[in-house]
Formats: structure tokens, C-alpha cells, sequence
């Protein structure tokens, strides 16, 4: 088990916990260093730094930045990243603006299926609203009884072909990591097994192509381990960063209890070959397995 998670959510963007509670549940489950990489917001990083100096965790300040690339939709994680940063507010400011219109035309699209009620439903549950998104829609979903639970949701809707999905313009890839890259940190493409084309995983061939683009681009990090990643994806992966000379991360993506593949710090060492993101930052102490 690892004692580093750097990939969670907070109230601050679509997860349950604010981060007072989060950082106090990563240390209860053992956690000693916590990135909280919120999507497209730097809001928690404060409360979270407050919480972590009382709970002994090292916080790393980290942000989940939504991209497209050609058609997909891919997220850049930044890590140790610097918050005060200008340009790195002004681009995630940039992509907070279209979200209002996104939820919008989304909660129509789901009316024109006879779901009203969505707009006003999804809000309920985003305790932060300029970062309205899929998942506070598939809570009221949940709560309306069109889904079982969050994960059922995006089989029957807000994924391309069913109601509620609207197609979206993020940030470029390039700007993502130069905002990144910008403010002092690492830029980590998250989670590589959960991109799609259409209803398919990425195909290979798309996969190295964004990896090869993303290094090119100055992206350093691949998350090796990620929640949401079976143990033959970790070797498959870390394949990929060795390939691409890219550092290795792993994170929970832990959104809240009962609603995440994993929960914070329950995740497997990353694979011997790798070369783990925190080795390069001097402040973060490199665990005694890894050393
Ligand atoms: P958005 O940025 O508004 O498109 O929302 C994306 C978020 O939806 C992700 O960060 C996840 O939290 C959630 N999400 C997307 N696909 C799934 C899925 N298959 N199961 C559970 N949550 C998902
Ligand atoms: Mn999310
Ligand atoms: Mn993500
Ligand atoms: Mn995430």
C-alpha cells in the first residue's frame, strides 16, 4: 500500500467531502501525502492546507484540468502546482465560463426525454456551482429514480448518444499543460484506461498518439495507478511511461464514500519499473520501499 494519493476530489468540484473532511479521511486511511485535484478549480486548496497542517498529511496542491483533444475528452492533472498563479487562474476561469451554458443544454436535452426538473436538481448538488457538471446531474438522476446509482447513470445517459449528453469544447492540450508547466508544476495525463471513442476504449494506436503529443508538449506524468484501473492496466501503463519517458503517478479519484472505484489511499505500489512523480520535488520525502 501506498501512502501517497494524488487524485481527489472535493464539494469543491463534483466530490461529496469538503476538503476539511477529506483531508481528515485520507489520514485516517493512512494517507501521507494528498493531492486534492479538484476539476478546473483551485478553491479547496486552502481549507485543505488548513486541515492537512492539523492532521500531519502533506498536501500537494493539484487541480484536474478538462481538455479536448481532437474529438475526445481527456483530463491533465497538475501537480504541485502554485494556486497564486494568474495565467493558471485565468484558464481555469476560462473553463468554468462554459460549463453554466453546458448544464443548460443539458438539462434541456434531458427534458426533450421527458427528465424536467434537471437544471435546478443538478444545482442542488453542486455546493460550488460555477463547476456544474455530469456528476451533480447523475446525483439527480439517482434522486429522480432514473439510475440505481451514480455509475449506472452514464450507461443510459449524459454519454454520447443519450439524453443529456452535449458535446463540449475544454481547453487545449497544449494550454493545459502550459498553464501547468507555467505555475511550477507537473502536468499528468489521468487515468490513460477510462478514455473512449464513442461506447469503445481508446484504441491503442489513438492512446500513443496522445502520449507521444502530450510529451511533446511538455506533459511529464502518466498516472500508472489510478482507481479506476485494473491490476493488467498498471503493467500496461507503466509500459507506456517507461516508452515515453514520462514519471509515474497513482491516485484514488476517490469522489466520495460509496461512489468511487476506490476510496483514498487504498491503492497498490506502483510498478518497480517506474519512475514515481514525487521523486523530482525536494520538499516531498521519497517512502522507504521506494528509496
Ligand atoms: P464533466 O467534467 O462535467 O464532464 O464530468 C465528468 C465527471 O463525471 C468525471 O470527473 C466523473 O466524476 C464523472 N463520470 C464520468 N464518467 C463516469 C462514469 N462512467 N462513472 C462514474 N462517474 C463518471
Ligand atoms: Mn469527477
Ligand atoms: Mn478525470
Ligand atoms: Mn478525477
Amino acid at each position: 500500500m501506498l501512502d501517497y494519493d494524488l487524485h481527489c476530489h472535493s464539494t469543491v468540484s463534483d466530490g461529496l467531502l469538503t476538503p476539511t473532511d477529506l483531508v481528515a479521511r485520507a489520514a485516517e486511511r493512512g494517507v501521507k501525502i494528498l493531492a486534492l485535484t479538484d476539476h478546473d478549480d483551485l478553491g479547496g486548496l486552502a481549507e485543505a492546507a488548513q486541515a492537512a497542517a492539523q492532521h500531519a498529511v502533506q498536501l500537494i496542491n493539484g487541480v484536474e484540468i478538462s481538455v479536448s483533444w481532437r474529438s475526445h475528452t481527456v483530463h491533465i492533472v497538475g501537480l504541485h502546482i502554485n494556486p497564486e498563479d494568474q495565467a493558471l487562474q485565468a484558464g481555469l476561469q476560462s473553463i468554468r465560463n462554459g460549463r453554466g451554458a453546458r448544464a443548460q443544454l443539458m438539462a434541456e436535452s434531458l427534458a426533450r426525454s421527458g427528465i424536467g426538473g434537471a437544471l435546478e436538481g443538478a444545482y442542488r448538488y453542486a455546493a460550488n456551482p460555477g463547476i456544474i457538471g455530469r456528476t451533480h446531474f447523475a446525483r439527480f438522476l439517482v434522486e429522480s429514480g432514473h439510475a440505481k446509482d451514480v455509475r449506472s447513470v452514464f450507461k443510459n445517459y449524459l454519454v454520447k448518444g443519450k439524453p443529456g449528453y452535449v458535446p463540449h469544447e475544454w481547453a487545449a492540450l497544449a494550454d493545459a499543460i502550459q498553464w501547468i508547466r507555467g505555475s511550477g508544476g507537473v502536468a499528468v495525463l489521468a487515468h490513460p484506461g477510462r478514455y473512449t471513442a464513442g461506447k469503445k476504449p481508446m484504441g491503442r494506436t489513438t492512446l500513443r498518439e496522445l502520449l507521444a503529443e502530450f510529451a511533446e508538449l511538455g506533459g511529464q506524468g502518466l498516472e500508472v495507478v489510478s482507481g479506476s484501473h485494473t491490476p493488467p492496466q498498471y503493467a500496461e501503463f507503466a509500459r507506456y511511461a517507461t516508452e515515453f519517458k514520462l514519471l509515474s503517478s497513482c491516485g484514488s479519484d476517490f469522489h466520495g464514500p460509496g461512489e468511487s472505484y476506490r476510496d483514498l489511499g487504498r491503492l497498490p505500489d506502483l510498478p518497480l519499473e517506474c519512475q514515481p512523480v514525487w521523486q523530482a520535488w525536494e520538499d516531498v520525502p521519497v517512502p522507504q520501499h521506494q528509496a
